[in-house]
């Protein structure tokens, strides 16, 4: 990796989050340190196809490394963060699913890539339904910046000019839908619910590791630093400002210390929060930046029901859907509360559907014989659905410091406390009524439905603990991300969001550490800072 000196600016992290930040500054001539508590992966040397019977586990993976971590298998054991070096707590009753990547990259080697614009809906929820706070910024601040990242990001889809959906900068999608797909958009169609194609990055990897961190690394002001575990913050006690970080080698377990002119912190949405919250100068013992008592609030996410239908194509049974009738996948945006309040429920939720694929043993009702003769005859023949709800920002959702459980390098990990209300099980049981109905009108066989959501955490979403907001008394950041108590300290992740919607939330979050890191190298230009 390219090597610099004294850097303008300490990256925490390079995920979507810090590696757009990354991007977008040594662009602009912002020489740059990067730190990330994982290390270098390079998917063409590390890794191997190995087969089931090469592994001492047969593939099920070694009890206990991953219990919140439902994606995890012994094929990708090495890839996810390890839960016995890297604990977090939660009350008995309160399970919290957090999944982790620790390596360069973050999150974005494994993404699904569904990539979708949130609208206005959200950023002025407030105001359309009186509920929460809005954003500080409205759709418009952060249009043109989705605009440049759909392409970075070679983002393909559909546009249908839905005001709850924005239209993006895609490749288009024109590929034809099977007679399944046309089916159930049918349905939808009369029931007045939209859809749309898929709205996905390109390619097998669309991660930071290779759309964003080599591009920085070119112009020869990014020195990436792996493995470095930070623990907080610096502060300058004349200024108050963020003077950089420590960090514990993850392989030494020696301590460091670096320092620049400006931070900018993207290690996730709750590794940043248990950053500043471990980072308690003299003058925030509540945390860094934390006087309105904000940190680690507000923590929210989507909530997910796996599989909310499952379905079969009648007509596709006993091996006849071929690629005419079967196949394809698509996109049901929020439609509820959109013109007026009309649900027990505030706000909305979204579905993704796919067809062709084979229902799961387990929703047959049959044993033996039976079962594999029904197995066979719906080969290929399914129908299924998935739900994502918005889930609403409360304050009492938080997450703290629990002082009593360290991590391997001895950093005190996080308490985390969510729980879906009344709000969140209304929708989920209005999503699977939906989903059933729009199913059987498409005339498919309903084999099952529920409206069973993930744990919180599991959607992978976790977001807001370090929001954004107009007043410093209820938020930590102003509208470029910036902590509104030290000047020169940006949260570019998740954990700035105000409200999530139902949309998939890594476009947004590239979207506004984009504009965050170029105002940040404006300010740096003008030397405000
Ligand atoms: C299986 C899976 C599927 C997903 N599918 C989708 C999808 O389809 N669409 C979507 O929008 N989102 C999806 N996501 C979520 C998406 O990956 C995240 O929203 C996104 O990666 C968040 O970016 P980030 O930069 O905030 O965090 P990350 O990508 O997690 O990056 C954080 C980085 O910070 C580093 N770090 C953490 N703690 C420290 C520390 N103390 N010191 C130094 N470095 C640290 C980590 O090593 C990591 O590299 C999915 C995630 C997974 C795992």
């Amino acid at each position: 990796m390219a090597k610099t000196e004294d850097p303008d600016v300490l990256i925490i992290g390079s995920g979507a989050a810090g590696g757009m930040a990354a991007w977008a500054l040594t662009k602009l001539g912002v020489r740059c340190l990067m730190l990330d508590a994982g290390p270098m992966v390079d998917p063409d040397r590390d890794r191997t196809l190995m087969s089931a019977h090469e592994l001492p586990y047969r593939g099920f993976g070694k009890p206990g490394r991953f219990p919140h971590v439902t994606q995890a298998s012994e094929f990708d054991a090495n890839l996810w963060a390890d839960e016995k070096q890297n604990p977090y707590t939660y009350a008995p009753n309160e399970p919290y699913y957090w999944v982790r990547i620790r390596m360069l990259g973050g999150k974005t080697v494994r993404w699904g890539r569904a990539s979708w614009r949130l609208s206005d809906y959200e950023f002025r929820a407030r105001d359309h339904d009186g509920f929460g706070d809005n954003w500080p910024i409205r759709y418009a601040d952060l249009a043109s910046y989705y605009d440049r990242v759909e392409p970075l990001f070679h983002v393909s889809g559909r546009n249908d000019g839905l005001p709850q959906l924005p239209d993006g900068n895609l490749t288009p999608d024109t590929s034809p839908d099977s007679a399944s797909i046309r089916r159930f958009i049918a349905a939808a169609r009369a029931a007045g619910i939209p859809t749309t194609k898929p709205r996905r990055a390109g390619g097998a990897l669309a991660s930071s590791a290779n759309l964003l961190l080599p591009e920085a690394v070119a112009t020869g002001r990014l020195t990436i630093v792996p493995n470095a575990v930070v623990r907080e913050i610096s502060v300058d006690p004349k200024t108050g400002l963020a003077s950089g970080a420590w960090f514990v080698d993850r392989r030494s377990k020696r301590d460091y210390q670096v320092t620049a002119r400006a931070v900018v912190l993207g290690a996730s949405c709750l590794e940043s929060t248990r950053i500043l919250l471990n980072s308690r100068p003299r003058q925030w013992p509540e945390g860094l930046g934390n006087r309105s008592g904000t940190l680690g609030r507000y923590l929210f996410d989507q909530f997910y029901i796996k599989g909310v239908v499952e379905c079969v194509v009648p007509e596709a049974r006993g091996g006849a859907g071929g690629r005419d009738l079967m196949g394809g996948a698509g996109y049901i945006a929020r439609f509820r509360n959109l013109e007026k309040r009309e649900a027990k429920f505030l706000r909305g939720y979204a579905y993704d559907f796919s067809s062709g694929g084979t229902p799961s043993a387990r929703i047959l009702p049959l044993y033996g014989e039976p079962l594999l003769k029904e197995l066979d005859a719906v080969r290929g023949a399914g129908f299924s659905m998935t739900t994502m709800g918005e889930v609403l920002p409360r304050r009492e959702n938080h997450v703290r410091i629990n002082a009593a459980v360290k991590d391997e390098w001895g950093i005190p990990v996080l308490h985390i406390s969510q729980k879906y209300t009344e709000n969140e099980h209304e929708m989920a049981k209005d999503a699977r009524e939906v989903a059933v109905e729009l199913c059987r009108q498409a005339g498919f066989e309903v084999l099952a439905s529920h409206a069973q959501m993930v744990p919180p955490g599991e959607s992978i979403h976790e977001l807001g603990a370090c929001r954004m907001g107009e007043d410093p008394k209820t938020s930590m950041l102003n509208r470029f991300n910036q902590c509104h108590e030290v000047n020169n300290l940006l949260v570019v992740d998740g954990s700035s969001f105000v409200t999530g919607g139902s949309q998939n939330p890594t476009l947004t979050i590239l979207a506004l550490s984009l504009r965050a890191s170029e105002h940040l190298a404006g300010r740096m230009r003008r030397a405000e800072l």
